[in-house]
C-alpha cells in the first residue's frame, strides 16, 4: 500500500494519492531541453521514456511519467510539416552549396538530390514526430500536466 505521498505502484500520481493535489504538473523544460529530448527521441516531458519502438511504430504512453503519446486521430499530421520543412530547407542550402560554390551542374545535381528527397523524409519521419511533440509541450501547458492524460 502507498503511503498518501508516494505515487502510485505504476509510477503515475492519481487524484487523492498525492499529497501534491489530484494531478500531477510537470515544470515546463526550456527550449534547449525539448529539443535535445526531441534528438534522442525521449518523452518532452519527463526526458526518460522511450517515443518508438520500431522505426515507424510509436509507445502508447510514456514508460517514465504517462504522457499519452498519441493525442487525437491524426495528431501526428504536423509533423510532416516539420518534415516537409527540414527537407527544403536542407535541399536550398545543399543545392546553393553544391551548385553556386562547388559548381555541380544541375545534370549532376539531379539524381543526388531527387534521392535526398526521397531517403531524407523517411530518415527524419521520428525526428519529425519527436519535434512536433516537444513543440506541443511547449505551446500547450496542459500537456505538462497529468490531468490531460
Ligand atoms: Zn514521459
Amino acid at each position: 500500500m502507498n503511503r498518501p505521498d508516494e505515487p502510485a505502484a505504476d509510477g503515475h500520481s492519481r487524484p487523492g494519492e498525492s499529497s501534491e493535489g489530484p494531478y500531477r504538473t510537470w515544470p515546463r523544460p526550456p527550449v534547449e531541453t525539448l529539443i535535445g529530448r526531441a534528438l534522442r527521441l525521449r518523452c518532452p516531458r519527463c526526458g526518460a521514456g522511450k517515443l518508438f519502438r520500431g522505426w515507424f511504430t510509436m509507445h502508447e504512453r510514456c514508460s517514465g511519467c504517462g504522457l499519452k503519446f498519441e493525442r487525437a486521430p491524426g495528431y501526428y499530421l504536423g509533423s510532416t510539416y516539420v518534415n516537409y520543412g527540414l527537407t527544403a530547407v536542407l535541399l536550398l542550402f545543399g543545392y546553393v552549396f553544391l551548385h553556386f560554390r562547388l559548381g555541380w551542374t544541375n545534370q549532376q545535381l539531379r539524381v543526388p538530390l531527387v534521392t535526398f528527397c526521397v531517403a531524407f523524409p523517411v530518415l527524419a519521419f521520428r525526428h519529425a514526430r519527436a519535434l512536433w511533440l516537444a513543440m506541443d509541450c511547449r505551446w500547450d501547458p496542459a500537456l505538462m500536466s497529468s490531468e490531460e492524460d
